[in-house]
């Protein structure tokens, strides 16, 4: 089997994407090989540990690969966190601040009964906005978020730091 080696020199940097000064940590030539996207989502469902998940939540868009690979793994459930506008029926929403104005994300209002033992997914952490806003919403429906779990980690932007989440994991780290 691939390892996180493996996943590494798979992962194409692409600069000046998508703005000047932005170096992309591009993942489709993992998502692209069979073998590579496996071990990717083996590796991330191995983050859960010894935990029964309920459910594998995942962040829009590119979280969603991930969180779903996962929660099939894993034998969860899966939950979409989204931008705003994107979910058809009553949601709670959280505002979040990016470089320039704010965002949104989204989840439905019964996507988590209270207690339900939650593991949070997405590709990449860089500055933690779009996690903090996502953890924020799980802890609004009561979830027990026990890991919060990234293929990769710019550790330079200080998204750890942002989440203070004890159990933050990152498969790759830069
Ligand atoms: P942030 O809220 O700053 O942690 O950024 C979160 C999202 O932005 C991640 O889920 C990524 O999908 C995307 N993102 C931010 N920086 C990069 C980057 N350098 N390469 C690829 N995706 C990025």
């Amino acid at each position: 089997m691939p390892t996180a080696a493996d996943l590494d020199a798979a992962i194409r940097d692409v600069p000046d994407f998508p703005k000047p000064g932005i170096l992309f940590k591009d993942i489709t030539p993992i998502l692209g090989d069979p073998e590579l996207f496996k071990t990717s989502l083996e590796l991330l469902a191995e983050t859960a540990g010894s935990e029964k998940i309920d459910k594998v939540v995942g962040i829009d868009a590119r979280g969603f690969i991930f969180a779903a690979g996962v929660a099939h793994i894993l034998g969860a459930g899966f939950v979409p966190v989204r931008k705003k506008g994107k979910l058809p029926w009553t949601t709670h929403q959280m505002a979040y601040s990016l470089e320039y104005g704010e965002d949104v994300v989204e989840i439905h209002a019964d996507a988590i009964k209270p207690g339900e033992k939650i593991l949070l997914v997405d590709d990449l952490l860089a500055t933690g906005g779009t996690a903090a806003a996502s953890i924020k919403l799980l802890k609004a429906l009561d979830a027990d978020i026990v890991g919060v779990s990234f293929l990769i980690e710019l550790t330079g932007l200080n998204g750890r730091e942002a989440l203070s989440h004890s159990k933050l994991h990152s498969i790759l780290s830069y």
